[in-house]
């Protein structure tokens, strides 16, 4: 696809699910991606795949919590390959329960891997996005940043945070482009991280009608490939039978 050739896209979060899926997409579009997560055994074999079709790839640990792990990404993206032209910040954890189930671990793992993460991820490219004059910084959010429903009162609030970062974001860099990505159900490993056994029983019926990861990485390709005056600032994406 046009637009995407040739550029630099780190994407974190990216040894499985949505992650993985536009790693794929985007290196079979021409770009040069660097993933990162913390499994790097899928993430080496995702670089093999990729290297194997004759795609450009590259894989290195990070914990996004840890901000010097997030810079460290970026570093190495831009020791291999020069510069870094899109940031996908996509890495995110869905322990949903009820408040009064008390998950107070898992309410810390949600803002620090959802928000914090997002947030070192700016950190890591906007100096060097704004000497240059341009880059693409794309979060993903969920359709969890629009509609709030029980027992996903915290994680909808961390994407709350991150529609609201991104729109700042936005707003206060008019040569930077900025995308915040919306999935609604989507199949992926997301909710393996639900400990909470009745909410688990809840979400599983409610993710039957997942749409594959690769309409997600679709929609991102769409926002990379524009041109460099077209922003796309929002983008949902969600099942056909999704009723809310
Ligand atoms: P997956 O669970 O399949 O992927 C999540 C990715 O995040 C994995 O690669 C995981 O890698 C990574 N990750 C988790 N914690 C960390 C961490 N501390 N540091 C680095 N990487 C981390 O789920 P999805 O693909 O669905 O999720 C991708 C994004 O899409 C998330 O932000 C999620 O909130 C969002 N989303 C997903 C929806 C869905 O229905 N699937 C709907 C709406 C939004 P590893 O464990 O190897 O570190």
């Amino acid at each position: 696809m046009s637009g995407i050739e040739g550029k630099v896209v780190v994407i974190t979060g990216a040894s499985s699910g949505i992650g993985e899926a536009t790693a794929r997409q985007l290196a079979g579009s021409g770009a040069s991606v660097i993933v990162g997560a913390r499994r790097t055994e899928r993430l080496e074999t995702l670089v093999a795949d990729i290297t194997k079709s004759g795609g450009s790839a590259r894989f290195r640990a990070v914990d996004v919590t840890k901000r010097t792990d997030v810079q460290a990404l970026v570093d190495y993206a831009k020791a291999e390959f020069g510069r870094v032209d899109v940031l996908v910040n996509n890495a995110g954890v869905m322990p949903l329960s009820p408040l009064t189930a008390l998950k107070v671990d898992e309410w810390d793992r949600m803002i620090d891997v959802n928000i914090r993460g997002v947030l070192y991820g700016i950190a890591a490219v906007l100096p060097e996005m704004k000497a240059r004059g341009e880059g693409h910084i794309i979060n993903v959010a969920s359709i969890g940043a629009h509609v709030v429903v029980p027992t996903a009162a915290v994680y909808c609030a961390t994407k709350y945070a991150v529609w609201a970062i991104s729109d700042g974001l936005r707003q206060e860099n008019n040569d930077l482009r900025v995308t915040v990505v919306s999935p609604g159900v989507v199949e992926s490993e997301l909710a393996d991280t639900i400990s909470d056994a009745a909410t688990a029983e809840v979400i599983h019926e409610y993710r039957r009608i997942a749409i594959a990861p690769d309409a997600v990485a679709r929609a991102i390709a769409f926002a990379i490939a524009q041109p460099r005056d077209v922003e796309v600032s929002e983008i949902i994406v969600r099942p056909t039978a999704s009723p809310n």
